[in-house]
């Protein structure tokens, strides 16, 4: 098995959204997951994300409004690697 090329914190965060929509493509899928193995605030941060998707998906039939992600978006974004 080759280990895939190291990828840092902020292609990492680039890719965050797309890598849990499960829509990247394979190798980029394998570089996210395999930094998110190793790195711990890169991991929780998905993590976060992750329920923050579950929890916008529980909430249902009414769209979240595009400011109201944005805003949370920049929230997280002041959590530095
Ligand atoms: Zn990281």
């Amino acid at each position: 098995m080759t280990e895939p090329p190291a990828i840092p914190c902020e292609e990492v965060f680039r890719r965050l959204m797309v890598y849990l929509d499960g829509e990247l493509a394979g190798e980029e899928q394998h570089q996210v997951a395999a930094h998110l193995a190793r790195c711990r605030s890169c991991f929780s941060r998905a993590e976060f994300e992750r329920r923050l998707k579950g929890h916008l998906a529980e909430l249902g039939r009414a769209p979240v409004p595009h400011s109201v992600e944005e805003r949370i978006r920049a929230l997280i974004g002041q959590f530095n690697c």
